[in-house]
């Protein structure tokens, strides 16, 4: 059987078991599609059937989780676990509390980790979780106890060296702090269960910036590469969730002018540059709309998302030299990329994981515009809490400055590994291709030692 054939075998059961999971089809035919060159070469992984093995979770865990509102009303949500693979160590990835969560989402969020944090370097494994709660319009007292009741199942299923869960959308320090409070009170142990954690508590310096900050190291790798930097590009960056804050604040350092953040309502355009001490102010510790934003830099504007032009995200309808989306998946479609080239961006870097649609990528590398996969460019996050596990272990804590560091070089040594192995398979400077198969090839062989099981 060709290889082409025997992609398009596992890519047809893949949907006939998954029904409806449109996500994790998308990010199961993004990997496999680019990983041809590597199986012409190596029959290896059709002889211990690696694809269709690796799309399937090694555990799925779904479960109920009630609690009590603020009115005495019982409510109830789904909880997720998947644990997909273990090949290359112990299960990692983070836990999402948005309305949209379902099982589908949280396979497509895992099946990418894999490759994440494979690329790394790290002997991280991969795994997601997580609910369809909403904690919009939520009291502190709602969250506290969606999370005591939601850890009050997952605990029987983690632990620091089995499974360790980190945050992700709708997932911040509050709800790391709940979640592991409860763990703690379960199970009796203080231990580097949860990664994120408080700095007085177990947490590393530079956690919270590290998705944010590595993604901006990435593009810096990126522009290194093609002789030019970030000094004085103008970058419009979707989200205000804590990747994009971190994104603004490392860009400013860079030199760079980042002009947007968004939200789940409406877009910010400041073409002074987004002022991020009210960013956080608003968003990180009064959780408030960014409508306050406008309110409070009068000179800058706020578009509705009702007044999106149609078909379009406002934030790629805006002149810029770099755009970082750094919200949610499928957040840049087709129409966005061509909006993109024909004003000029020169690079797209996904800070979110799967933000752009796979019809855009493919009009962005039709013109040349380069471009930095999420799975690579938004990695520091997982690394930088293999970097806390790895002080818990020690009892360690290491500075501001020695994590940022590591992460500098984690980060570099990611875009290297994604560069050369696109210019070993043909295809130079193609970093899907490069990071795809790089994540692949260490995760598939390691399978292949360990036997079938
Ligand atoms: P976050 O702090 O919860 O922020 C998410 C941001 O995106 C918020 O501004 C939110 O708007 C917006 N958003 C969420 N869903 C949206 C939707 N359906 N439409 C429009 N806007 C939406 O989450 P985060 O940790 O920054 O994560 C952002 C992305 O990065 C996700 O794709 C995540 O998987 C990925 N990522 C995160 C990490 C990490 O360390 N946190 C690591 C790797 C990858 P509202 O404020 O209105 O809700």
């Amino acid at each position: 059987m060709s290889v082409q054939s025997h992609i398009d075998k596992v890519l047809r059961k893949v949907q006939e078991y998954s029904p409806g999971q449109d996500e994790f089809y998308q990010a199961a035919h993004e990997v496999v599609s680019s990983l041809v060159p590597l199986l012409e070469e190596d029959n290896r992984y059709d002889m211990h059937n690696i694809l269709e093995r690796i799309m399937v979770p090694e555990r799925t865990i779904i479960f109920r989780v009630c609690w009590v509102d603020d009115n005495g009303r019982v409510q109830t949500n789904y909880g997720y676990r998947v644990q997909f693979n273990s090949a290359i160590g112990q299960y990692k990835g983070g836990l999402r509390f948005h309305p949209s969560v379902n099982l589908g989402i949280i396979k497509f969020l895992g099946f990418e980790q894999i490759f994440k944090n494979a690329l790394t370097g790290l002997q991280i494994g991969a795994a997601k979780g997580g609910s369809n709660f909403d904690p919009k319009g939520k009291s502190d007292n709602e969250i506290m106890h969606f999370c005591q009741a939601f850890m009050s199942e997952l605990y029987k299923y983690i632990g620091g060296t089995k499974d360790v869960p980190a945050g992700d959308i709708g997932v911040g320090a509050r709800e790391i702090g709940y979640l592991f409070g409860q763990y703690k009170k379960l199970t009796g142990h203080f231990e580097g269960v949860i990664t994120g954690k408080g700095l007085n508590w177990g947490g590393s310096n530079t956690r919270k910036e590290a998705t944010g900050y590595g993604a901006v190291y990435f593009a810096e790798n990126i522009l290194k590469k093609y002789d030019t930097e970030l000094k004085g590009k103008i970058c419009t960056v979707s989200g205000s969730g804590n990747v994009a804050t971190y994104t603004i604040e490392k860009l400013y350092e860079m030199g760079a002018i980042p002009v947007t953040c968004s939200d789940s309502r409406g877009t910010i355009y400041h073409a002074k540059g987004i002022d991020i001490n009210s960013l956080k102010a608003i968003k990180e510790i009064n959780h408030q709309s960014l409508e306050t934003y406008a309110q409070v830099h009068p000179d800058s504007v706020y578009t509705p998302v009702s007044h999106y032009p149609e078909g379009k995200h406002q934030t790629w309808n805006t002149p810029c030299d770099i755009a970082f989306p750094c919200a949610t998946q499928n957040e840049l479609n087709l129409e966005d990329a061509k909006t993109l080239v024909a004003n000029g961006c020169i690079l797209v870097n996904e800070g979110a994981n799967m933000p752009t649609t796979p019809d855009a990528i493919a009009f962005l590398k039709k013109n040349n515009i380069l471009f930095g996969p999420g799975k690579a460019a938004n990695a520091g996050g997982v690394a930088t809490s293999q970097l806390e596990m790895s002080q818990n272990a020690s009892m360690e804590k290491w500075s501001f400055e020695e994590v940022d560091i590591k992460l500098r070089q984690v980060m570099r040594h990611i875009f290297e590994t994604a560069y050369e192995t696109s210019k070993e398979f043909g295809q130079e400077g193609d970093l899907v291709m490069g990071a795809n198969i790089a994540g692949f090839r260490k995760v598939a062989d390691s399978m292949i030692d360990q036997g079938a099981v």
